[in-house]
């Protein structure tokens, strides 16, 4: 995985396997995925940010780390990204990463974040495809104690 693209998944914690049954989830916009075998919906620190602050108007970096487990950290990355507004005023200008063009918030375009995300998505079909035993019948655990079988 690239450094671009590596540090977006952190940043926005990509859910990429869908919790119930383990296939692959796409991007439906907005920080929205869903499963694209059981249409089961799960966000990412965006969306699950965005969804907070639409229901809790003025809430702080404090009470969005506390409810919706979205790091400090990565809340403060999306602010300088104006993800989200704090204050009235003068709108800073902003590029996309990946080709240049003026955009209003966050760090790619419409475009280049579809393509991104078509990217994350076809990586995760490959790592399932490669560790189909393994990978997909662990989804259940705990992220650290997911065991993965070595095929012989
Ligand atoms: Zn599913
Ligand atoms: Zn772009």
């Amino acid at each position: 995985m690239d450094t671009k693209l590596f540090r977006y998944v952190q940043i926005y914690d990509v859910p990429t396997v869908c919790k119930n049954c383990g296939s692959v989830l796409v991007y439906r916009g907005l920080g929205e995925y869903r499963c694209e075998k059981c249409k089961e919906q799960d966000f990412d620190n965006y969306g699950k940010t965005r969804n907070y602050i639409e229901k809790h108007p003025g809430a702080s970096a404090v009470d969005i780390e506390k409810n919706t487990g979205v790091s400090k950290a990565a809340i403060r990355e999306m602010l300088k990204e104006s993800r989200f507004e704090i204050v009235e005023g003068a709108k800073s200008f902003l590029r996309c990463e990946g080709c240049g063009k003026e955009i209003r918030s966050g760090r790619y375009c419409q475009e280049c974040e579809k393509d991104i995300h078509l990217r994350i998505e076809q990586q995760q079909r490959e790592k399932l495809r490669e560790n189909l035993h393994g990978y997909a019948l662990n989804q259940g655990g705990q992220e650290g104690q997911r065991r993965f079988v070595r095929k012989k």
